[in-house]
């Protein structure tokens, strides 16, 4: 038998297969891991291997990062009403030291960038605060008073750069705010400098490309439970901030844990070479719609030679597909619309950013717009290239490299989206994530994947024993491939906490901050389970105070759960007094549809409100019973229709697992 047995493994080197018969006892045993893992050689080889390839000696990223410095705010700590920090400008500090063995250099380099924070002059007329949130806030000198183009992503670290600028620069009124896109990283702070009843009353005006509501309501309010916990990978939320940690978010330091604010913009671009003067400050604006958001537009003040690329041109190469789900953009109309601005911008001698730093300087404009276009276009070219010849969308990711005169230029890093990622964007922009392989029409669930597989190779314990020779070997991605099937399948403890290893060393060895902050939070869940839900309901409730009814019940239909609802069906109204809106909902067959025009048949409730109470009784868990009851809210008909609405919703899971079932 045992002869037989090396006959069998002869062969099998022969054959050119695997030596290891499956649950075979190894020769060697692997030595025991310590408690904490470290850095392994393998990492430490990447990491100099990065040291070497990239161009470190080149400062001038560091001179325009610095250039105008004027102050920063003197208390670290930007609090909420509760006293609860918000954001911490002292949470990057340890970016001071050089390096770290945790963190790939180039990628500590960015972050050293990236966490400078102040008030910054870029010229005469414009001033930037930076670093205090992920995104940029710009101030533009008017006439009378203050032009405001994005209003970052908490309401109180806007307020802070404002009293940063007030307290530098003298208090001046905001005359006028620009979202330059839908992302909410630019939009969300405005209600801490900007009094909504202003904006009603035209005191001040709130610019923003066409489409700009319908994007952001839709890209971040209908998915916003799946985003926001995928949101969390991506920026490393819950991430200890340090060099074990979050180091960087690619874009900016990270995400501000702020009350978040949505006020409707008064006035929509929707043509490139619009023009408009406010205070006094002309200003010409591209529009961009479908390049890095759904709505975007950059703005150049001619008169000053100075173009804000709002987020179509960070110190970064920027995502086609975003980790954190969302549409796929198309990198096509990216590269085109960076065509667009080298002509209409070419002469600019200031280039400011909706993220990062700024650059000065005409051909170095030219050059840093240029080579962002080029590598978008690359990566559109290139892919589709190979898609034609049949290559599919992982085969892509393995083999596309920029060329070395992209490769080099630190903004095409990729710091916040990659080339792997990017490339199979643009795979599924045309194709699909279907890959025409008959094989994969219908892919099984991970459990169901990982119990098939741990079988086919001989059980858990084979399985775990060929991840530990990949694991000590440094191929991380392969012990993670094959110790995934194992925690899908049965959530073997020793398979997470190897899982949770290789995803340290991949995390540590990652240039994509993304990449990083994803790994890691999966080795910190694989290690302490899923955390308890982060969202703020206070801020929620603001973010759908301005949508439109019709908006909102869209969030309604996207809660239903027809096996509640099964062969049942209900009609109800909702007219809202104060705001003029009215709805007519229909719920059958499983599907919730709404219309603003009466349907044929009477409905078996109608709920006359005002908007406040409907979103307290809708999504604020007010019970509208008592305010049925007070007379606060009119109902006419079956109140059972009410409950029944109520009783058929399934609220999202903010929570859900992702490393495991
Ligand atoms: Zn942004």
């Amino acid at each position: 038998m045992r002869l037989l047995l090396v006959a069998g493994a002869c062969l099998a080197v022969l054959m050119g297969c695997s030596t290891t018969a499956p649950d075979a006892p190894q020769a060697v045993a692997s030595p025991t891991l310590p408690a904490v893992e470290t850095p392994s050689t393998f990492t430490q080889a990447e990491h100099a291997r990065v040291l070497a390839a990239r161009n470190f000696a080149d400062t001038l990223d560091f001179d325009f990062a610095d250039r105008g410095f004027v102050a920063t705010r003197s208390n670290p700590l930007i609090t909420n009403a509760a006293g609860q920090p918000v954001w911490n400008l002292e949470a990057f500090d340890f970016l001071k030291q050089t390096s770290s063995d945790t963190v790939n250099p180039s990628l500590w380099r960015q972050g050293q960038l990236m966490s400078k924070h102040g008030l910054y002059k870029v010229s005469e007329n414009i001033w930037q605060v930076r670093g205090f949130d992920l995104a940029n806030i710009t101030f533009v000198k008017g006439a009378t008073g203050w032009i405001v183009i994005d209003t970052l992503g908490s309401n109180e670290t806007a307020l802070a750069a404002l009293d940063l600028v007030t307290a530098q620069l003298g208090a001046r009124p905001i005359v006028a705010v620009i979202y330059t896109h839908s992302h909410t990283d630019h939009f969300a702070g405005t209600a801490g400098i900007v009094k909504l009843e202003d904006v009603r009353a035209g005191k001040v005006a709130v610019i923003a490309p066409k489409g700009f509501l319908e994007a952001a309501v839709g890209e971040n309010v209908i998915a916003g439970p799946a985003m926001q916990r995928r949101a969390m990978y991506q920026f490393g939320v819950a991430l200890p901030k340090g060099e074990d940690g979050l180091v960087n978010a690619g874009i900016g330091p990270g995400l501000s844990t702020g009350t978040t604010s949505l006020i409707p913009p008064t006035k929509e671009i929707g043509e490139t070479g619009e023009t408009m003067t406010i205070d006094g400050v002309k200003m010409v604006f591209q529009f961009t719609p479908g390049t890095e958001a759904p709505a975007e537009m950059n703005v150049w003040f001619p008169d000053w030679k100075i173009v804000d690329m709002a987020e179509n041109a960070n110190a970064t190469q920027h995502n086609i597909l975003t980790p954190r789900g969302a549409v796929v953009r198309d990198a096509k109309v990216w590269a085109e619309g960076l065509t667009e601005s080298l002509r209409l911008f070419g002469d600019a001698d200031v280039l400011i950013a909706s993220h990062g730093w700024p650059r000065f300087g005409n051909d170095e404009i030219r050059e840093y717009l240029g080579k962002h276009r080029d590598a978008y276009a690359y990566l559109h070219d290139q892919t589709v290239r190979l898609m034609n010849k049949g290559l599919n969308g992982d085969e892509i990711a393995a083999q596309l490299q920029l060329p070395a005169e992209l490769e080099n230029e630190w903004y095409d890093r990729p710091y916040y989206g990659s080339l792997s990622f990017n490339s199979r964007a643009v795979y599924q922009f045309y194709m699909g994530w279907y890959d025409a392989n008959p094989v994969n029409l219908a892919p099984m669930p991970p459990v169901e994947t990982g119990k098939r597989y741990v079988a086919a190779m001989g059980g858990a314990g084979a399985v775990k024993r060929q991840a530990r020779e990949a694991y000590d070997a440094g191929d991380y991605a392969w012990a993670a491939e094959l110790l995934n099937h194992v925690v899908m399948a049965n959530g073997d403890a020793e398979a997470k906490d190897l899982l949770a290893r290789s995803y340290d060393q991949l995390g540590w060895q990652a240039e994509p901050s993304t990449w990083r902050n994803i790994y890691l939070t999966g080795a910190k869940e694989l290690r302490e389970g899923v955390g308890a839900p982060r969202a703020n309901p206070a801020s929620q409730m603001a973010q759908l105070a301005n949508l439109p009814l019709g908006s909102l019940i869209d969030l309604l239909a996207v809660r239903l759960d027809p096996a509640k609802s099964a062969g049942q069906s209900v009609k109800l109204a909702f007219v809202l007094t104060d705001s003029n809106e009215q709805t007519y909902i229909t719920i059958a067959n499983g599907v919730l549809v709404h219309e603003e025009i009466a349907p044929t048949g009477a409905v078996d409730a109608k709920l006359t409100l005002t908007r406040a109470d409907f979103l307290g009784g809708i999504f604020g868990g007010q019970p509208m019973p008592a305010k049925i009851q007070s007379g606060a809210v009119k109902l006419e008909g079956n109140p059972q229709a009410l409950l029944k609405l109520a009783q058929w919703m399934d609220p999202p899971n903010p929570v859900f697992p992702i490393v495991t079932r």
